[in-house]
């Protein structure tokens, strides 16, 4: 498979270009001066913002040390059309089912009756005019008609998360969001309606691991076809929080090795956890992950038929890859060496004097290797922009 940065380039200036033309100055104004027009990506993507706040209170949500909202969700200002054009601009952004991946979530709930309009308009215009893989994360009890809509407007190829940690404990850990049991019902619909959904199992709580089982075959039966697991974060107003919802903090502590601030996220260390929710997800048969990113890989493989690499690259140094259906290391792809040199010069500063192909790796060759390294851990949006683009992990070498 051939893995162009020049083409998404020139796909993305048409695109802009067209977009552009159909749009007012003051419309284009609004959406330049929008952060989706400026923001980095994240491990192998950008998130979305349908929605700002959210009123389930989960009471391990980070969202409110960011300074976002637990008692209102506001649908967010640009219409589809900005948007696009937003991230049309956004230097870290390629188009197309081989560019970035967009995530919707992160600040809000984007399935939130509040915002419902505005998620849908997001998916139909990005799923007509952009084409990118994408992803919904939700803890919304999706009925049949939402299930249909997301199936509609994403022409079948939305990625959907149903968020659920816990099964017996949501009343106290997520006290404005949904029965769990209704959230798995939506899985249901969205399996009927065409879509792959997954259970996202992120956070895992240190301390609910009995939970683990019971909950995966839940999935299962309600026609989940992955299982996706990451850590908890925590920061001092979590940990209060988690302690005054009554959670017993001490499996978290005992983990936690750093000094925690305000308003710091901190990962807690929780290797042990995934490898029993992997192990535990294979026996009921559920595709284990264990990254946003390969969720959405799988995704297009199953909904499309679509064998791309991962983005976010987990299966080069292995860490992630958990061997899923894709076999991203078995799969060949092409990249033009003229390209890649370009694109280390123009993005990263690099003079390349060679570029050699080294499996999953390319190794870009230039007369001082402490300066490119220098360049590549400073400038790492742009890095990730071109190991989107190439699925290639990039590392450089003296000639
Ligand atoms: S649903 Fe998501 S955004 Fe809303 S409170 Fe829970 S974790 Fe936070
Ligand atoms: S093969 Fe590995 S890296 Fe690729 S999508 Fe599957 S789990 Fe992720």
């Amino acid at each position: 498979m051939k893995f162009s940065l020049s083409e998404l380039e020139y796909e993305k200036l048409k695109l802009r270009e067209e977009l552009g033309g159909k749009l007012s100055y003051e419309r284009k104004r609004v959406a330049l001066n929008d952060h989706h027009a400026a923001k980095p990506p994240v491990h192998c993507g950008l998130t979305i913002h349908s929605v700002v706040g959210c009123t389930f209170r989960c009471v391990y949500c980070y969202s409110p040390d960011m300074g976002f909202s637990i008692t209102k969700a506001q649908p967010y200002a640009l219409s589809g059309e900005e948007l696009a054009y937003a991230l049309l601009h956004n230097e870290f952004y390629l188009p197309g089912l081989k560019g970035t991946y967009l995530a919707f979530g992160s600040i809000g709930e984007p399935l939130h009756p509040n915002s419902l309009y505005r998620t849908f308009e997001y998916i139909e215009v990005f799923s007509r005019l952009l084409h990118n893989p994408l992803q919904l994360s939700t803890k919304t009890a999706v009925n049949k008609e939402i299930a249909r809509r997301l199936a509609e407007v994403s022409r079948r190829s939305l990625n959907p998360l149903v968020s659920v940690v816990t099964l017996n404990c949501h009343d106290v850990l997520e006290p404005g969001a949904p029965a769990p049991l209704k959230r798995l019902e939506g899985v249901k619909f969205m399996r009927e309606a065409g879509l792959q959904p997954m259970l996202f199992l992120r956070p895992l709580l240190p301390g609910f691991e009995q939970e683990v089982p019971e909950l995966l075959e839940a999935a299962k039966k309600y026609g989940a076809v992955a299982a996706v697991f990451g850590s908890l974060r925590v920061t001092p107003d979590i940990l209060a929080r988690l302690k005054s919802a009554g959670v017993d903090v001490a499996p978290i502590l005992s983990r936690v090795k750093r000094e925690l601030k305000a308003g710091v996220q901190v990962s807690v260390p929780s290797g042990d956890l995934k490898s029993y929710a992997v192990e535990e997800a294979r026996k009921v048969g559920l595709i284990p992950l264990l990254s946003a990113c390969c969720a959405n890989t799988l995704n297009l493989y199953l909904s499309l038929g679509v064998r791309i690499p991962c983005a976010g690259l987990d299966f080069v140094e292995g860490h992630f890859c958990t061997r899923c259906p894709v076999g991203c290391e078995k799969i060949r792809v092409e990249v033009d060496t003229g390209d890649v040199k370009r694109a280390v010069k123009n993005y990263l500063k690099i003079e390349a004097f060679g570029v050699a192909e080294m499996g999953p790796r390319l190794l870009i060759l230039t007369r001082s290797k402490s300066r490119a390294r220098r360049l590549l851990s400073k400038r790492i949006g742009y890095k990730r922009l071109l190991e989107t683009a190439f699925r290639k992990r990039l590392v450089v070498g003296e000639r």
